[in-house]
C-alpha cells in the first residue's frame, strides 16, 4: 500500500462555485499548457482524465505573453475562459526575455487574485531521499512582501527595497490557512515570521494571526522564527506532520522550495495550488525544462497532483484518489516505470501508459 500525498476523505481546498454544464453534466476547466516540456505533460493529464472517465472538458487557452501600455497583460480570450470556468490547470510557462516583460506567473497571480499559494510536500514512496517520512503543508502569502517591487536608488551606491505587508492581505491568507488546516485535520497552525527584526511588518503579520485564532477554537495556534523554522524542518521534518504553516511571501518562496526539496528531491514531483476568492490555479513547480522539451522524457507527476489537487477544490474527490493512487503506485513499482529525472529508464508516453493501467 502506497501512502498518499491527500488523505482520501480531502476536503475542498478553498472556495469553488463552478456548476458543470447542464447539457452534459461536465465541468469546464481552462487549460494552459505552456511552454517547453508543457504540452508533452498535458497531453499525459489529458490522456489519463479521459482514461479515468473524469467529469471535466478542457478548454484549452494560450497564454502569450503581451504588454499593453507597457505592462505584461494576459491576453482577454484567456482571461474570459479563466473567469467563466473558475478554475484552471497551468504548466509551466517561460518567461520573456526582453524589456518591460514581468514574469508570467506573477501577472497571473495579479490578474486574478490568487493571494494564497499551497504547497504541500510529502515523500513519494519507493523513491528514497534522505527522509521517508516527509508531510508539510506550507501556504505562502502570493501577493506582496517583497514581491510588491518597490525599490528606488537613493543616492548612488544605496539601494532602498519597501517590504509592503498589509492587514487585508495578511487577514485573507491566514483566515485561509486556518481553514485549510481545520478541514485538512491538521490541528496546529503555525505562522512562520522574523517579527523580532522586522516588528512592524511581521509583527503585523502574526497580530492578525492571533486576532483570528478566536474563530478557530479547535486549531492551536503557534509562531515560530524563520531561521528555527528551517532548523527544526531540516532535523526532523515529521515534528511538522500534523501542522499548517503559513508565512509572508519571501519566507514561503524559500521555505517551500526547501520542502520539496526534502520530501522529493526535486521540484519534479511538487504540486502547487494558486488560490484566489474567485479563481484557483493549479499548476506544477518546476518551469519549461526547454532542456528536455520534445524529447519525450519529461516527468508529468508535478502536474498530475497538482490536477488531483484541482479535483479535491472541485469536490470531485474519488477522481482525485483514484488518479493520486495510480501515480504513486506507478513511481512504487520501480524504475523502469520512473523518468530519467527519479533516475528510472521510462519516458512520458510510457510512464503514463502505466499509470493507465493501475487506474
Ligand atoms: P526548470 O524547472 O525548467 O528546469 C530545471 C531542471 O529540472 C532542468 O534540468 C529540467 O530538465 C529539469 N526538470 C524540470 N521539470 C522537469 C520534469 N517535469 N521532468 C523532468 N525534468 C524536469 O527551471 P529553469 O531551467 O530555471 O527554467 C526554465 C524556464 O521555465 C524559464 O523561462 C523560467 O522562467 C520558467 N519557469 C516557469 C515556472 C512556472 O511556470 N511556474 C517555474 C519556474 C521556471
Amino acid at each position: 500500500v502506497v501512502s498518499r500525498m491527500f488523505s482520501a476523505k480531502q476536503p475542498s481546498i478553498g472556495k469553488f462555485t463552478g456548476r458543470p454544464d447542464p447539457k452534459t453534466g461536465n465541468f469546464k476547466v481552462s487549460f494552459i499548457e505552456g511552454d517547453g516540456i508543457g504540452p508533452e505533460i498535458s497531453k499525459s493529464v489529458k490522456d489519463i482524465f479521459a482514461a479515468a472517465k473524469v467529469p471535466i472538458d478542457f478548454e484549452s487557452v494560450v497564454v502569450k505573453p503581451l504588454l499593453v501600455n507597457g505592462v505584461t497583460s494576459i491576453p482577454e480570450e484567456a482571461q474570459k475562459s479563466i473567469n467563466t470556468n473558475l478554475v484552471a490547470l497551468k504548466g509551466p510557462l517561460a518567461t520573456p526575455v526582453g524589456k518591460g516583460h514581468r514574469s508570467m506567473n506573477l501577472t497571473l497571480r495579479k490578474t486574478f487574485g490568487l493571494f494564497a499559494n499551497l504547497r504541500p510536500a510529502k515523500s513519494v514512496e519507493g523513491f528514497k531521499t534522505i527522509y521517508d517520512n516527509v508531510d508539510l503543508v506550507l501556504i505562502r502569502e502570493n501577493t506582496e512582501g517583497e514581491y510588491a517591487g518597490i525599490e528606488h536608488a537613493i543616492v548612488p551606491g544605496v539601494v532602498q527595497s519597501i517590504k509592503l505587508i498589509t492587514r487585508e492581505a495578511s487577514e485573507r491568507v491566514i483566515r485561509f490557512a486556518y481553514e485549510y488546516a481545520r478541514a485538512a485535520e491538521r490541528p496546529r497552525l503555525i505562522v512562520v515570521h522574523k517579527s523580532t527584526i522586522q516588528r512592524l511588518s511581521d509583527g503585523l503579520f502574526v497580530d492578525v494571526a492571533k486576532e483570528l485564532q478566536s474563530e478557530f477554537p479547535d486549531i492551536k495556534l503557534e509562531t515560530e522564527l524563520i531561521d528555527n523554522a528551517v532548523l527544526n524542518t531540516v532535523s526532523d521534518p515529521s515534528k511538522y506532520s500534523d501542522a499548517v504553516s503559513v508565512c509572508p511571501n519571501l519566507y514561503g518562496d524559500i521555505l517551500s522550495d526547501m520542502n520539496s526539496g526534502l520530501s522529493a528531491g526535486s521540484l519534479g514531483l511538487t504540486p502547487s495550488g494558486n488560490i484566489g476568492h474567485k479563481v484557483s490555479i493549479f499548476e506544477a513547480v518546476h518551469g519549461s525544462a526547454p532542456d528536455i522539451a520534445g524529447q519525450d522524457k519529461a516527468n508529468p507527476t508535478a502536474l498530475l497532483l497538482s490536477s488531483v489537487m484541482m479535483l479535491h477544490h472541485m469536490g470531485l474527490h474519488e477522481h482525485a484518489a483514484q488518479i493520486e493512487k495510480a501515480v504513486l503506485t506507478t513511481i512504487a513499482a520501480g524504475p523502469e516505470c520512473r523518468t530519467g529525472d527519479l533516475k528510472g529508464t521510462a519516458s512520458t508516453s510510457s510512464f503514463t501508459e502505466a499509470v493507465i493501467k493501475r487506474l
